[in-house]
């Protein structure tokens, strides 16, 4: 599998709650590269357009009130099979379902709340790391 990179936010429950440092610890233990980052206060519309896939969804509006509720670390991360590993290092949407070790398993607090966003296929991780960052910005 080749070097790839991956979107990743670390959400308002964990920036709240002084978490980040212990997520990247695990994404760097993961083998994985923080090749960009940045900590953001998320606009409404910038979180309906991030989610727009969701929309219909009855958790919409819950989700976009969530994310622009505190800031939240927005990142590319970079590695062997990255979007894969990343996912693997999150757990499972719902923290009741994720595996031991996970970062959902460890801080999410509900499938709402849980801490951290991950791309889940090569064309959203290169739409969703242009979302939100430019080309100089990703510094390797
Ligand atoms: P992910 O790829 O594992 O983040 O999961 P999805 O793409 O299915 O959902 C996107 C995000 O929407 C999740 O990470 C949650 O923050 C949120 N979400 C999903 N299902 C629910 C739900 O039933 N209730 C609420 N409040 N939020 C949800």
């Amino acid at each position: 599998m080749a070097v790839q990179r991956t979107f990743s936010i670390i959400k308002p429950d964990a920036t709240k709650r002084n978490l980040t440092g212990k997520i990247i610890a695990k994404f760097e233990d993961a083998g994985l590269r923080v090749v960009a980052s940045k900590r953001i206060q998320m606009s409404q519309a910038q979180a309906e357009g991030f989610y727009a896939v969701h929309k219909e969804r009855p958790f919409f509006g819950e989700l976009v009130e969530f994310m622009i509720s505190e800031p939240v670390v927005v990142q590319v991360l970079e590695g062997e099979d990255a979007i894969a590993k990343n996912r693997e290092v999150m757990g499972a949407t719902n923290p009741a379902d994720a595996a031991e070790g996970t970062i959902r398993k460890d801080f999410a607090l509900s499938i709402g709340e849980n801490s951290v966003h991950g791309s889940d296929a090569p064309e959203t991780a290169a739409e969703e790391i242009k979302y939100f960052s430019s080309d100089d910005e990703l510094v390797g």
